[in-house]
């Protein structure tokens, strides 16, 4: 039997973040982190592609993006490291009407919030791309600030700090059972040992769902594939230019290194699952969308393909908050495609949560589980 303060459930960024507030909050506090892999860091984390945004169309989503910002921008002053970010702005197009209208109200919001965030029109985006294939675009909206960064870098600057303030990983140690007294949750299990804590942290990313069976508290979090192209370098194409995204498909392309470019997000409809083989069918959806929008991609060659799991919540926001009906077990997952770029944000709220009883930094009612039994409110539209 191993006693802690608390435990952390996964080792990906969200799980690493929250090990490091806390530790930051108190170094004094005895943290474990419970890893099923033999290494962390290798779920969703390693397949993320880096992005960070403002360019949300719920307040929520963009707030968590504010306060996790100076993580990105400053990463030296608070992490002591660098963590590569590119603010190469992101670019989002489109030829309907309608996402026009919502992309007219996402602006709206996102300056009302401070966003540096802009409605640009087909001929300024030739500019930032002169690839790109303008003439059919009602319109578009970018933000300067938006950009992308190592998630790797991220998670092993919060492990490095934290571990120097005493956070305790195990790798190899799969939680299989939830431990209850009444209601409240005292603990887990693993096959090779049972820890008690008061707190209990499920930052299980794409298993958050099962992790919770196992506390029967339902999470309405499902995995689905999302799978990635690398192109061969390109040296026809700019060093820098923003991460765009063609709304009408989900297609989306940015800088992958110095050289390739990287492209994805025509396969949102699958079904859920934890399978990661490359779908070959995928390729015809992105290359179809790549020749429509920035045709000489096209003709490019994939250098490599790979495919992760993201956890998707109906309203595409992640849930952060303490299980009502089970004290002491508290959920972090569900971020979809956004859990790298908010977890900053995610282990500063959670470490308020747990520590001060209530998130200070920002108002977490959105993310609440409680908001599905409500019925769900405010889906983010932004998604690709
Ligand atoms: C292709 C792709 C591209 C993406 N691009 C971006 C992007 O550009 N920007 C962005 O912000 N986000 C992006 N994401 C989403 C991002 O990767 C995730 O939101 C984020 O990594 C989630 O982190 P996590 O720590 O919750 O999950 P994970 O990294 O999956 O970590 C969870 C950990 O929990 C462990 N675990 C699970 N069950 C148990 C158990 N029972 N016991 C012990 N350990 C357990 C797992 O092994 C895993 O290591 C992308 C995702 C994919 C798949």
């Amino acid at each position: 039997m191993t006693t802690a303060d608390i435990i952390v459930i996964g080792g990906g960024v969200i799980g690493g973040s929250i090990a490091y507030h806390l530790l930051a909050r108190d170094p004094r506090l005895k943290v474990v982190l419970l890893e099923k892999e033999t290494e962390v860091g290798t779920g969703a984390t390693s397949k993320a592609t880096g992005g960070v945004r403002h360019q949300f169309s719920t307040e929520a989503n963009i707030r968590l993006t504010q306060l996790s910002y100076p993580y990105f921008a400053e990463t030296e002053r608070i992490l002591g490291r660098s963590v590569d970010f590119v603010p190469h702005g992101y670019l989002f197009v489109t030829t309907e009407p309608r996402t026009f209208e919502q992309l007219k109200k996402n602006v709206a919001l996102q300056q009302r919030l401070g966003i540096k965030s802009r409605l640009v029109a087909p001929s300024e985006m030739k500019p930032m791309l002169s690839q790109l294939v303008v003439d059919d675009l009602i319109g578009g909206t970018f933000c300067p600030d938006d950009g992308s960064a190592d998630p790797h870098g991220l998670l092993q600057g919060f492990l490095a700090l934290a571990r120097e303030r005493g956070l305790r990983i195990l790798t190899s140690e799969p939680v299989v059972s939830v431990t209850r007294e009444g209601k409240r949750v005292v603990g887990v299990e693993t096959p090779r040992d049972r820890y008690r804590a008061h707190v209990v942290v499920n930052a299980a990313g794409p298993y958050g769902d099962q992790v919770g069976a196992l506390a029967d508290v339902a999470i309405p979090s499902k995995p689905y594939r999302r799978q990635v192209m690398v192109t061969d370098p390109l040296p026809d194409f700019p060093d820098v230019f923003p991460l765009i995204v063609d709304l009408d498909t989900g297609w989306y392309v940015h800088r992958q290194g110095k050289s390739a470019v990287l492209m994805g997000g025509t396969d949102k409809d699958q079904h859920p699952g934890y399978d990661t083989t490359v779908g070959w069918e995928a390729f015809d959806l992105v290359f179809k969308a790549a020749g429509k929008r920035v045709p000489p991609l096209a003709e490019a060659k994939v250098m490599r393909a790979y495919a992760g799991v993201r956890d998707l919540t109906p309203d595409y926001h992640g849930i952060l908050c303490e299980a009502r009906e089970a004290p002491g077990f508290y959920i972090a997952c569900g971020f979809s495609g956004h859990g790298f770029m908010h977890s900053p944000a995610i282990g500063l709220l959670m470490a308020e949560l747990i520590l001060d009883g209530r998130a200070t930094s920002m108002d977490i009612a959105a993310l609440s589980l409680e908001r599905f039994k409500a019925g769900a409110v405010g889906t983010e539209a932004n998604m690709f």
